[in-house]
């Protein structure tokens, strides 16, 4: 069996960095699913759908055509992963993620990332809907005001200018509609350990998930 680590948690709570740093320590592949549903909801606006309709949305994911290399996503020729980061671009994967059809377009894709020696997917629903026989599960959860300011300085790190009040915002409104959706809403799988990383440093937080898998 290819183990698998799964890390959950709302907008913006470090479930990338965390799994990417995972992932390093033991020379595991990484799936940000994520980014899956970013490109889906970048494609779907691209193409002029209408976003709430998930079965013309869901129709469109076979016909993309996706790639990633060295951490980047391409769509087609096109490296997309400046624009799949993009606040707006969360939005457009938080409308397109609420349609289970969507969902199911994008199933097998993400089942295709587990290779040996093993994986580490971070999303909302890795270990309760994708990998539920996950040897480690683990929900990861900050204050919105910490997740607020993190992505904030990530974004004036890259010279984008930002507003913390807006950002608190709109993370607060994406995470409600993704605890609220009927198609596999945010919420922690039973067997997940919690782990609160508002008061933690990237690397005591990288500690605690290789301290649980070792176990
Ligand atoms: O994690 P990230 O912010 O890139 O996710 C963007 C959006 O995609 C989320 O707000 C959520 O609606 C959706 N998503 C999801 N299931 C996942 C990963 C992301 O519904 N496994």
């Amino acid at each position: 069996d290819i183990p698998v680590i799964t890390i959950d948690g709302p907008t913006a709570s470090g479930k990338g960095t965390l799994a990417d740093e995972v992932g390093k320590a033991l020379g595991f592949g990484v799936l940000d699913s994520g980014a899956l549903y970013r490109v889906t909801g970048l494609a779907a606006r691209r193409a002029g759908l209408d976003l709430d309709d998930g079965a013309a949305v869901a129709a469109l994911v076979p016909t993309l055509q996706l790639s990633f290399r060295d951490g980047h996503v391409f769509l087609g020729d096109e490296d997309v992963s400046a624009r799949l980061r993009a606040e707006a671009t969360g939005l457009l994967a938080s409308q397109v993620a609420a349609h289970a059809p969507v969902r199911e377009a994008l199933h097998q894709l993400q089942l295709d990332f587990r290779r040996l020696p093993g994986l580490v997917a971070d999303g909302r629903d890795m270990g309760t809907a994708i990998f539920p026989d996950a040897a480690l599960k683990v929900f990861l959860t900050a204050s919105a005001a910490t997740r607020a300011e993190r992505r904030y300085k990530q974004l004036i790190s890259k010279g984008i200018s930002a507003n913390i009040k807006g950002l608190r915002e709109d993370l607060e409104a994406r995470d409600e509609r993704d605890k609220n959706r009927s198609a596999s809403p945010l919420t922690p799988a039973q067997d997940a350990q919690l782990l609160d990383n508002s008061a933690l440093t990237i690397e005591a937080s990288v500690a605690q998930v290789l301290d649980w898998w070792q176990k």
